[in-house]
């Protein structure tokens, strides 16, 4: 059960120099999938990234203070996946998001621009994004310079009005003044800086039980939609007034709860007719915890994990295109691409000691869904999936 990755492509070149020209060129969102079009705007050679916010609160209803903090949430919410990918010594060719980001005031010309509101955006920025279908624009992160010899981006995030004249138009699906949500701004925040940090479009749009949706191609027009709203808000521990940070999205946990479990997997598991959910929790690498719980049944205990072998899964999310000229890393031979941080998860295998009954082969993926695959009568049967 591996991670579908969808790459798909938003943005749309627009160059009046030679295509794909390293350096030049205005880059939406997603980006095309050549050359550098994908690459972080920022890789470990750079220290320190200015910032700057521009709020036309005419047509954006909210401040430009709260959205300034915002935006230093979404910023501290990206580092910390990157890090806590980096410090699970992950695979990865680079590194991302290891800046410190310092807000400046726009007239010192900062390499990254939070625009909110159409009335933001000067002459060339709108013809750029009339030429990308204006009204349907929720949000795009542009890069319009590129440095392929240091590696370094610059560009905008712009953010639609949600209200008055050029107001982001969703249909009559869409929830009216959006941004008055501290949570559905967020996450288009949130989406947008990925892009900046080199994440594609990955995922899909409706919601999961990780972090990962966030980052799917639709994701900011769903989250909008009125239906998608009332789904939040009887989401447990959802507030829709202010940011819910997102966790989990490169390193899946390796601790993990399912409810609802069919009668067969919890015959299986060994687990009390009254527990309607079954979790799994890491003592340490050879050992896990088996347990379950209910409404009218307190956690219990039922069983252990015995581990003889561990496996990660690992697929390389972002890439990092080195240009013939650049100076940031050692010649890559014939290969011009890094591979960066990606989507990641353990499967375990080894023996389920239930309290009661014989033991009996075990494996275990950490992934989206937990999947479980079990020994029964002498074969591997899917036990959760
Ligand atoms: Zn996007």
């Amino acid at each position: 059960m591996r991670t579908r990755l969808v790459f798909l492509a938003l943005g749309v070149l627009l160059s009046t120099q030679s295509v794909f020209a390293a350096g030049g060129g205005w880059i939406g969102s997603g980006g095309e999938i050549y050359k550098n079009g994908r690459n972080p705007w920022f890789v470990e050679n750079t220290e320190t990234v200015r910032y700057c916010v521009v709020v036309d609160e005419k047509s954006v209803s909210a401040s430009a203070d709260h959205i300034e903090i915002l935006i230093e949430t979404a910023i501290a919410n990206w580092k910390r996946e990157f890090k806590k990918y980096d410090e699970a010594r992950l695979f990865t060719e680079f590194r991302v998001a290891t800046q410190e980001f310092i807000q400046v005031p726009c007239q010192r010309n900062p390499e990254l621009k939070f625009q909110f509101g159409w009335s933001t955006l000067d002459t060339e920025q709108a013809a750029y994004l009339v030429s990308q279908g204006a009204e349907s624009i929720l949000g795009i992160a542009v890069r319009t310079d590129y440095d392929d010899v240091q590696l370094r981006g610059k560009g905008f995030i712009y953010i639609a009005s949600d209200l008055g004249e050029h107001r982001y138009d969703g249909g009559p699906d869409t929830v009216e003044r959006a941004w008055q949500y501290d949570a559905l701004l967020y996450y288009v925040i949130a989406h947008e800086f990925g892009h900046v940090l080199g994440v594609p479009h990955v995922g899909a749009d409706h919601f999961v039980d990780t972090s990962r949706f966030l980052m799917a191609e639709q994701f900011p027009e769903y989250v909008l939609r009125k239906a998608a709203v009332d789904l939040l808000k009887q989401t447990p521990g959802f507030d829709l007034n202010r940011p819910n940070e997102f966790k989990d999205f490169f390193v899946l946990p390796r601790e993990r709860e399912q409810c609802r479990l069919g009668a067969y997997s919890a015959k299986w598991f060994g687990i009390p007719k009254e527990a309607k959910c079954v979790r799994l929790s890491r003592v340490d690498a050879k050992k896990y915890l088996v347990s379950a719980r209910g409404p009218s049944l307190d956690e219990t205990l039922v069983g252990e994990i015995e581990v003889t072998g561990t496996r990660t899964t690992n697929d390389s999310l972002l890439t990092l295109y080195l240009d013939p000229g650049q100076v940031v890393f050692p010649p890559n031979g014939p290969w011009p691409t890094l591979f960066g941080p990606g989507f990641t998860y353990d499967t375990i295998v080894g023996v389920y000691k239930p309290l009661q009954g014989d033991s009996k082969a075990i494996s275990v993926a950490f992934d989206e869904k937990l999947v479980v695959i079990g020994e029964d009568s002498g074969q591997m049967n899917f036990i959760l999936r």
